[in-house]
């Protein structure tokens, strides 16, 4: 199976559970930005006071500051790696890039977990996180859509794209994650 992996996909795709399942079933480290930006706000360090201003809007965290936090948590993994929730812009998939290049661990695949709409924002009102009222979960969405979308052609002309519907159970859509990653 492909061990250094990619999720792509809007918010409330599923990316992180489906993240979970595959890391926690082959070893893998997950990197989850979102998730490690929420334990520095947790913990009240000056750089998740700075980051939960941003978050709260729905809006992009400073991009020097997400590569420094990926950089670290990437540098001196032998096992594999997926990252969840990162890049988010073409800076970001282009800063990887290089990072990547320099310690010679390629991406393997990017897995586009794709969902319509409707069915975002009613997943992401029911999860209840603090940045998940409908103003932010719009805001949300255009910057996605502005930002991070262009990824999908980014990674698909570099051979590396395996799109997946994301509108069924959980199982079903873990069953084609792990088919597009043999
Ligand atoms: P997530 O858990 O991936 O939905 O991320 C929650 C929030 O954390 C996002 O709305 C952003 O404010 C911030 N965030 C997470 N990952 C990144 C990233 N790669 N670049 C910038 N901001 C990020």
């Amino acid at each position: 199976m492909k061990k250094r992996l990619l999720f792509l996909g809007p918010p409330g795709a599923g990316k992180g559970t489906q993240a979970s399942l595959i890391c926690e079933n082959n070893s893998l480290l997950h990197l989850s930005t979102g998730d490690l930006l929420r334990s520095e706000v947790s913990a009240g360090t000056d750089l998740g006071k700075k980051a939960a201003r941003i978050m709260d809007k729905g809006d992009l965290v400073d991009d020097a500051l997400v590569l420094s936090i990926v950089e670290k948590k990437l540098m001196g993994v032998s096992s594999g790696w997926l990252l969840d929730g990162f890049p988010r812009n073409l800076l970001q998939a282009e800063s990887l890039q290089t990072l990547l290049e320099k310690i010679k661990q390629p991406i393997e695949a990017v897995v586009l977990i794709e969902i319509e709409d409707q069915i975002i924002i009613q997943r992401l009102l029911s999860r209840g996180r603090d940045d998940d009222n409908e103003d932010i979960i719009r805001n949300r969405l255009e910057v996605y859509r502005e930002q991070t979308a262009p990824l999908i052609k980014y990674y698909f002309e570099k051979g590396l794209l395996k799109s997946i519907k994301g509108d069924r159970d959980i199982n079903e859509v873990a069953t084609l994650v792990r088919q597009a990653l043999v």
